[in-house]
């Protein structure tokens, strides 16, 4: 077994990795909640039909990056690449359909089969907010402004600025398609493969290639703008209103289209310079005819999904590595004293660790190893007394405490 690598574009999240990751997605489990989503967890990998159709057949995620495989009873089966598309085949498989507005938040990995690179892996990580009901445009500015007060809670926002932008109805976009369809046929002999898969079936996703020859062609295509119908372009302006009003700053970008094709009305998405071609951190958009396609009746909707990997490379300070009390026995004798105080502290919810192996001056190398805060010294006798020596490991004093005292003295700092 030797040379086991963790499998390519997955990676293992220890030490600080770990702690920036957790830190992502409690604070923004946090900020849902104050925003009053509700968290649900749904299953990392479901029948790959609940992906295949709703992604949309000529979108990136379904043409090469499914995981997808046949199970042991013949079944296809898909590791989630996303988790919208299961929200709402949940909230179909649990008949919640006529209990609305559902306001949900998940956090788990997903799964794509990418070229791994700096932000970019075969296992990632997302936060998701879905809200699933409201057909008005403040509930789009509401969900943006969920992820924008995420954004700020970690500090984040400053590197941020939300694009924003409007895929219209399907009035609209059935005019603009067919004016795409017109500007990518004259350039046809400039677009990649892919993107002349996609000039038949699903011309709006040319406009989102990462092919260099693809973003040429497609700086001088038509905006959706003028193709709006007026009901569109009210919703859009509404929208945009709204966002304000909830205090985010915001840019309007008429490229955003997004990958997925279940979007409609609204698309946006948080771009930041920093992460080079993975600059987009958080995106989304409304999407009312998913739940209709997972079984349900028609139901508006609008969500965003972020990558918790980029988000936590952004972190300017990583979440400080914990620093517990070591409690040291000073020699054998005292150590049925130090196993009562230790039990005692983790009682009282304080993170604590017992340094046993060894003389007393390994003992307290331990303690410094472990980065302790503070150290509390069992000696047998002075355990009789009921006190202990507490030293604070930064500043080096030491002095005595009761035994009765000390939880609430390290509780203190
Ligand atoms: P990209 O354009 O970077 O490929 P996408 O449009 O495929 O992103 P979405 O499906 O909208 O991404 O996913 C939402 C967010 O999830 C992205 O903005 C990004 O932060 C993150 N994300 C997507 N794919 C990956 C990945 N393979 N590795 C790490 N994070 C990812
Ligand atoms: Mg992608």
């Amino acid at each position: 077994m030797a040379g086991l690598q963790p499998v390519r574009g997955t990676r293992d999240l220890i030490g600080e990795d770990q702690r920036r990751h957790a830190h992502v997605i409690d604070t923004a489990r946090r900020i849902a909640a104050t925003c009053n989503f509700d968290e649900w967890a749904t299953p990392m990998f479901e029948d790959t039909r609940v992906f295949a159709r709703s992604l949309g057949d000529t979108s990136d995620v379904v043409m090469k990056e499914m995981y997808s495989f046949t199970d042991r009873g013949g079944d296809s089966i898909t590791l989630r690449p996303e988790a919208t598309a299961g929200v709402c085949r949940a909230l179909v498989s649990n008949g919640l359909t006529q209990s609305l507005p559902q306001k949900v938040f998940c956090a788990g990995p997903m799964f794509r089969y990418e070229r791994p690179q700096k932000g970019r892996y075969r296992q990632f990580h997302q936060i998701d907010i879905e809200l699933i009901g409201p057909a008005e445009p403040l509930a789009d500015a509401e969900v943006i402004a969920c992820g924008w007060d995420i954004l700020s809670a970690l500090g984040v926002a400053r590197d941020a600025v939300l694009e924003i932008n409007t895929l219209g109805d399907a009035e609209s976009r059935a005019a603009y398609r067919a004016a795409l369809v017109g500007y990518f046929t004259d350039h046809r002999h400039l677009l990649s493969e892919d993107s002349l898969a996609r000039l038949d079936r699903n011309p709006l996703r040319i406009l989102d290639s990462k092919d260099e020859g693809d973003k040429r062609v497609v700086a001088g295509a038509p905006a959706i703008a003028t193709y709006l119908t007026a009901d569109a372009a009210r919703f859009y302006d509404s929208v945009k209103t709204w966002v304000g009003r909830f205090g985010v700053p915001f840019r309007e970008n008429p490229r955003i289209v997004r990958g997925l094709d279940y979007y409609n009305h609204t698309a946006f998405e948080f771009v930041t310079t920093r992460l080079g071609a993975q600059g987009t951190v958080m995106a989304g958009g409304r999407y009312d005819g998913l739940v209709a396609e997972m079984g349900g009746p028609s139901t508006p909707a609008v969500g965003w999904a972020a990558g918790v990997e980029r988000l936590s490379m952004l972190l300017a300070e990583p979440p400080a590595p914990p620093a517990p009390v070591a409690v040291i026995p000073v020699d054998a004798a005292a150590e049925a004293e130090a196993v009562g105080i230790l039990q005692r502290l983790r009682g009282a919810g304080i993170r604590a660790e017992m340094a046993y192996r060894g003389n007393l001056k390994r003992r307290m190398e331990r303690a410094n190893r472990i980065g302790a805060a503070a150290a509390v010294i069992v000696s047998a006798d002075e355990a009789a007394r009921g006190v202990a020596q507490l030293k604070d490991l930064a500043s080096g004093a030491q002095g005595e405490v009761a035994l009765a005292e000390l939880a609430g003295r390290l509780q203190r700092g």
